[in-house]
Parts: structure tokens; C-alpha cells; sequence
């Protein structure tokens, strides 16, 4: 039997057809079970921080597992204990702040649901507010809560009805956005850079606005970093970035995906004592989250971005590839921060209004060449590749890019 009809019999077909069967991963290239390697321009969606089988990672995560495993929630360890300061540190947190470790992306806003959801609250029963605006165009994923904030029609629509009270406000509209957040809203979620609409950063001043709006209405600020986090855009958060996060800071913060490099992982940083303290004993739980091995792997992968200097590399290989992406004929609207970017291959405002297959095109063809990219959009193509990526690597796909865009395009007309 094929891996392919092994995988229609055995698998869920939520996510479609897998594009290859992997069977090794060293480095920045991956292997599928032809041995043909690919260079990972995708890293796992933005997860394999260090790339694949990095010692740091390996040897975190083997000796955890024979020092002290999994523990319950009962009781602590010196990893979970050590990541959250760390974690508090990078995040230039003051006194008071506080972390909760989940699982993944998800349950990391999940966490942050129910933080906002104790806003104002009084000291028993149910908080006096409810409401969530959220963004179009926004993704903060797919358990019911979350994908209650998520704003794609098609992932929503099939799970109706989902959780009430949540106000998607118009992208880059601050007029609108100042006048959906009033004293009934208990929060604003936002990502700094939309990762699945396309790397979409929002307009100068949105960020400052939500800032402002949800001071001024004792709401909170919610960033969700769970794909923009932990180095990915040349700071440790995308709203250290200067350009990106405009100075300010949020109330809460939300990471996930590139946080253990490749290991489960997903937290929940409350900025301050007063956001710290809106969740009490027993009010949330997890019988995973925290546990030593992500722990242990997590720790790893912030010495070594530290220890290696990869902020300011991600900072000079991301401004270094937007310039080679931008130089190439064919490509428009290339955007993005560090090693998190995006380029459209035909006109950006069709982009935006609609789902192309042109992308898709793109990305078969550059597999079949040897790369693995991501078609974000129906005319997007989205890189997010290992942090430790080189200029030399990535030439190796800018060189090959011209070529892949004309196949693609006229094969499209
Ligand atoms: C991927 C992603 C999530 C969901 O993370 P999972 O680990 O897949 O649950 C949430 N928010 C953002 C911004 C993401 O990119």
C-alpha cells in the first residue's frame, strides 16, 4: 500500500493530502522517503527555530527526560521555573507579571480567553464583560474559543455557533476600531503581523490606537506572538520591533510555536501584578503545560538565540532577502519583518480579494525544485524558515526563484 492511500484510510483528511512523506530533517533541509532533501523555508510554520536536530535541543531534551520527566501539575520544576523567568526577562516584563504554560497556540489564547473573560469581574460569579473584538483577517486558532476570534468564514462557518459576544473589527481601520472598544469590552486580541493572512502588518498608528483605545476603556490588550514570537522578526517580540510594535506594550502575551524549536509548547504572559491577578487558584488548568522536557527544550532555544547572536542575524538575513525578493521581476509587495515574510506573484490588491490558485502553483513547483514554501494566500507565497538560515542557502532559492515564477505563471495563463 502507498504512504498516500495508508494516509486516506488511516488519517482525518482535515489537512488534505500530505505534499511528502518526511523521514529526515537535519539542519535547514528535510528528506522525504526518496531521499530527495528539500531546504525548509517554511521551518514547521515557523516552529523549528534552531532548524532540525539541533544539539542544544537534543541534548536539553534527552537529559531532561532522564533526570525528571513528566510531573503534574502538583507539583514544579527547576525548567518551568526557569523558562518563566527567562520568559519574563526577554519580555521586559515588570514585577508582577506572570506566565502560564500550555500545549500550543491554541490553548495559549484559550488561557488568554479566560483571563479576559475575568475582567471586571466581581468576586464571584461572571464578569460584567464580555465582548472580544478581534481583527479581519485574523488567526488565533482552532479550538472553539479561539476560532471564535479567528476570523476566516470557512474554518468558522462549519462549527457554528461559536463563542457569543466576539466583534471583528475592519483591518486597519482605527476609526472603527476606537469605536468598537468601549466599557463592555473586556479585551482587544491582535497579532502584530497577521501570519496567515498573508504576513499582513497593519497600518502605522493601529497598533498605538489599540493601545490607547483599550487604556482609555479599562480594556486589555491581548498580542497573540504565538507565530511572530521568540525571535522571529529579529527581536525576541514583534512589538519590540520598532516599526511593528510603535513602543508600545501589551497586557498580555501569547507564544507558542517557535518557543521549544520543534517540541509542544504554548504559554501565557500576564504583563503587571493588577492582569497577573486576574486568574486565582483553580480557575484554569492543564495537566501538560509546563512540563520539564518543553521546558528543558524551550531553554535551549532561548540560550542559543542569545548565546549565537541569531537576533541581529535574523535582523540582516531578513532585510538582506526582502531586498533579493523585491529585485526579482514577477514579485510584488514583498513584506515582513525579520524571517518572517511574504511576496505576491501578481498584483497585491488581487491578493486581498480573493483566493487565487497561482500561489499553490508556485509552491508545487518549487518542491519539485527542491524547496519548500508556503502559498499563505491564493497569490501569496509566506517563508518562515529556521532562524538560523544563511544568506548562502537562501540564495541557492533566490537564484531558482525567477525561473519557478515564469514555469508557474504560464502554466497559469
Ligand atoms: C499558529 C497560530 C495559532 C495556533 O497555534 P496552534 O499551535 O496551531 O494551536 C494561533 N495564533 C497564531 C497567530 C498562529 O500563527
Amino acid at each position: 500500500m502507498s504512504w498516500q492511500d495508508d494516509y486516506a484510510q488511516t488519517m482525518l483528511p482535515v489537512f488534505g493530502t500530505p505534499k511528502a512523506k518526511l523521514v529526515a530533517a537535519r539542519g535547514c533541509t528535510v528528506t522525504d522517503d526518496a531521499g530527495k532533501d528539500y531546504l525548509d523555508l517554511l521551518g514547521g510554520i515557523a516552529v523549528n527555530t534552531l532548524g532540525h536536530g539541533h544539539p542544544a535541543i537534543t541534548e536539553a531534551v534527552t537529559g531532561q527526560l532522564s533526570t525528571i520527566d513528566h510531573v503534574s501539575n502538583f507539583f514544579t520544576t527547576d525548567p518551568q521555573l526557569n523558562l518563566a523567568s527567562k520568559l519574563l526577562e526577554i519580555a521586559g516584563a515588570p514585577a508582577g507579571s506572570q506566565v502560564f504554560f500550555a500545549n500550543s497556540g491554541t490553548e495559549a489564547n484559550e488561557a488568554a480567553i479566560k483571563l479576559a473573560r475575568r475582567v471586571g469581574a466581581p468576586e464571584a460569579g461572571s464578569s460584567g464583560r464580555s465582548r472580544i473584538i478581534a481583527v479581519d483577517g485574523a488567526f488565533h486558532g482552532r479550538t472553539i474559543g479561539a476560532l471564535s476570534l479567528t476570523a476566516k468564514e470557512a474554518y468558522r462557518a462549519p462549527f457554528a455557533p461559536l463563542m457569543p459576544e466576539v466583534t471583528h473589527v475592519p483591518f486597519g481601520d482605527t476609526d472603527a476600531l476606537r469605536a468598537a472598544v468601549d466599557d463592555t469590552v473586556a479585551a482587544v486580541i491582535i497579532e502584530p503581523i497577521q501570519g496567515e493572512r498573508g504576513v499582513r502588518l497593519h497600518p502605522a498608528g493601529y497598533l498605538t490606537a489599540v493601545r490607547e483605545a483599550t487604556r482609555e476603556a479599562g480594556a486589555l490588550m491581548i498580542l497573540d506572538e504565538v507565530q511572530t514570537g521568540i525571535g522571529r522578526t529579529g527581536h525576541w517580540f514583534a512589538f519590540q520591533h520598532p516599526e511593528v510594535g510603535e513602543g508600545i506594550t501589551p497586557d498580555a502575551i501569547t507564544v507558542a510555536k517557535g518557543l521549544a524549536g520543534g517540541i509542544p509548547i504554548g504559554g501565557l504572559i500576564t504583563i503587571g501584578e493588577k492582569v497577573s491577578a486576574l486568574l486565582g487558584a483553580g480557575q484554569h488548568g492543564t495537566t501538560f503545560g509546563g512540563n520539564p522536557v518543553s521546558a528543558a527544550a524551550a531553554l535551549a532555544v532561548l540560550d542559543t538565540i542569545k548565546t549565537d547572536g541569531l537576533l541581529a542575524h535574523v535582523r540582516e538575513t531578513g532585510d538582506w532577502l526582502a531586498e533579493q525578493l523585491t529585485a526579482i521581476p514577477g514579485i510584488t509587495g514583498a513584506r515582513g519583518a525579520g524571517l518572517l515574510r511574504s511576496f505576491a506573484i501578481t498584483d497585491p490588491q488581487q491578493a486581498d480579494a480573493g483566493e487565487l490558485p497561482v500561489a499553490q502553483a508556485l509552491a508545487a513547483a518549487a518542491q519539485g525544485a527542491g524547496f519548500i514554501i508556503n502559498p499563505v494566500t491564493g497569490d501569496r507565497i509566506r517563508l518562515a524558515p529556521p532562524l538560523i538560515i544563511t544568506p548562502v542557502q537562501l540564495q541557492d532559492f533566490i537564484d531558482a526563484l525567477p525561473a519557478l515564477i515564469a514555469e508557474t505563471v504560464k502554466a497559469q495563463s
